[in-house]
């Protein structure tokens, strides 16, 4: 039901602006959706900054945006150690410096590439500076059988440049093929853990909750593995066609958040 709703989680890319674009009616959506209280997050598995350098990004856009509205696959990460490996005080990271940064500002030590001493344990993310030596140390590391977490799947990272942005689910790949072992735990989405942490934050319950996103296998797949209400919105990359070929379907569907927004709008104003 989306008159229960009470709280949203939105996708970015595809969702809420295409690539460095705000969608027209982006603003005007949020500002629709804060009429009826609804209060809202927005979830990236984009590991490649940190979520201060995120918010920084996002306000670039012109969006208005708290480090409160935001939950990156790299808290995510950091919330797991911390709720499952609360001896773990030092990590070898693969990742930048900006991600570096937030990791030590949680309260870890942070391996630098001169240092030999042994991690307590493995992560790693969507490293745009990695080199050769760094994935090497990596690979040594999880070889040796420390608690292995990867902060996101995604192969490759969208772009509209004459490239491919190896993500770190492709690095996870290559980490494999070397040392026969896979992560511990893929934090970002399509797992549940950043629903959770949302969930508990704000202390809703699941029918209070829903994930908007363009994406089937990850947004939409997200919200059904956390058991909370999935919505498609059909600006991005899933198409109609994709929505009748696959079984489970997602609990609401709409061209866009501004169609979400007021049809909200329209159910909590004839109930009240
Ligand atoms: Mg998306």
């Amino acid at each position: 039901m989306l008159s229960e709703i009470r709280h949203l989680v939105f996708d970015l890319d595809g969702t809420i602006y295409r690539g460095k674009t705000l969608f027209p009616y982006t603003l005007a959506s949020l500002e629709l959706l804060e009429s009826c209280g609804i209060t809202y997050t927005y979830l990236t598995n984009n590991s490649s900054i940190s979520a201060k350098d995120y918010v920084q990004k996002i306000r670039r856009l012109g969006l208005r945006c708290q480090k409160e509205n935001l939950y990156t696959s790299s808290l995510a990460t950091i919330d797991f150690l911390r709720n499952n490996y609360p001896n773990v005080s030092s990590i070898y990271l693969l990742g930048t410096e900006s991600l570096k940064t937030e990791f030590i500002e949680a309260g870890y030590h942070v391996f630098s590439d001169e240092e030999s001493d042994e991690p307590d344990a493995v992560a790693v993310a969507f490293d745009t500076t990695l080199t050769y030596a760094k994935l090497c140390k990596t690979a040594w590391w999880v070889k040796q059988g420390k608690p292995y977490l990867a902060t996101h799947p995604d192969i490759v990272c969208p772009t509209d440049l004459p490239t491919i942005l190896v993500d770190c689910g492709a690095v996870c790949d290559c980490i494999a093929s070397v040392t026969n072992r896979r992560p511990d735990r893929v934090c970002g989405k399509p797992d549940r853990l950043m629903i959770d942490g949302i969930v508990q934050k704000y202390g809703l319950k699941p029918n209070e909750i829903g994930m908007v996103g363009d994406r089937l296998y990850t947004d939409i797949e997200m919200a059904r593995r956390a058991g909370i209400i999935g919505i498609l919105v059909l600006s991005g990359e899933a198409t109609q066609n994709d929505l009748e070929k696959i079984v489970q379907k997602p609990d609401f569907v709409f061209d866009t958040i501004f169609d979400l927004a007021r049809e909200i709008k329209q159910t909590k104003r004839s109930l009240s």
